[in-house]
């Protein structure tokens, strides 16, 4: 799931440029057994599978030789709400983070003793923890300094200052399909593109 999003766009560049690198280890090559099986029913009873804690340690182990100091989190709905000034604070930090992907109806709860921090997307149920790993990588690492283009552009985002959306764009042509470009746009008077950006920024909720 990982390559096609690991080798695009800015994490592509990210890493050719030597700012980070990533990398993942599958859960299998811990598996049990002739099967490598890494899944098993819950205590107790119900519905699903649940990730077994033998491979799961052993894969937290196997990705510290990697980076003995980085953070281990896991993902998953119960935990804090991801949001852009996390983003902002673990950009910064410099550290590494070893990122562990629930699959089926989750992981065995040992697994907590290893975590740093548990990670929520958001108020919904996915399938497995890779999607929530890309995007919160993803958003971490565009805001490494040298990744995207210009050093600014990040600076003036949506959510840069915890609320304001960014303002809307346009680009050329001046008319489509009888939609015109706002005026004030077209006008090269600064101050006043200024003024229509902060009065059409908007608050978040
Ligand atoms: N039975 C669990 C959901 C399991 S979904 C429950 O009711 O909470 C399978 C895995 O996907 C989870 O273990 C977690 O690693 C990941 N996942 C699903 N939704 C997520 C979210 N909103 N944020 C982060 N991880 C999520």
């Amino acid at each position: 799931m990982f390559t096609g999003v690991f080798e695009n766009s800015m994490m592509w560049k990210a890493q050719k440029d030597e700012i980070v690198q990533l990398s993942t280890i599958d859960l299998r090559e811990f598996g049990l057994g002739p099967r490598r099986t890494v899944d098993d029913t819950p205590y107790g009873g119900g519905d699903g599978m649940l990730l077994k804690p033998e491979p799961l340690f052993a894969a937290v182990a196997k990705a510290k030789e990697n980076d003995p100091t980085a953070k281990v989190l896991l993902m998953t709905p119960r935990g804090q709400r991801w949001k852009q000034s996390l983003a902002q604070q673990w950009a910064d930090s410099g550290e590494g983070y070893i990122f562990i992907c629930g699959r089926y109806e989750g992981y065995d709860e040992r697994i907590v003793t290893l975590v740093d921090e548990q990670v929520s997307v958001g108020d919904y149920v996915l399938t497995g923890g890779e999607l929530p790993a890309m995007t919160i990588i993803d958003s971490i690492v565009r805001l490494i300094p040298g990744v995207l283009g210009g050093e600014t552009s990040a600076a003036i985002e949506s959510f840069s200052d915890g609320e304001t959306l960014e303002f809307p764009q346009y680009t050329r042509p001046e008319e489509f399909e009888g939609m015109k470009v706002p005026g004030v746009l077209l006008s090269g008077n600064h101050a006043r593109i200024a003024q229509w950006r902060a009065d059409n920024s908007f608050k978040a909720d």
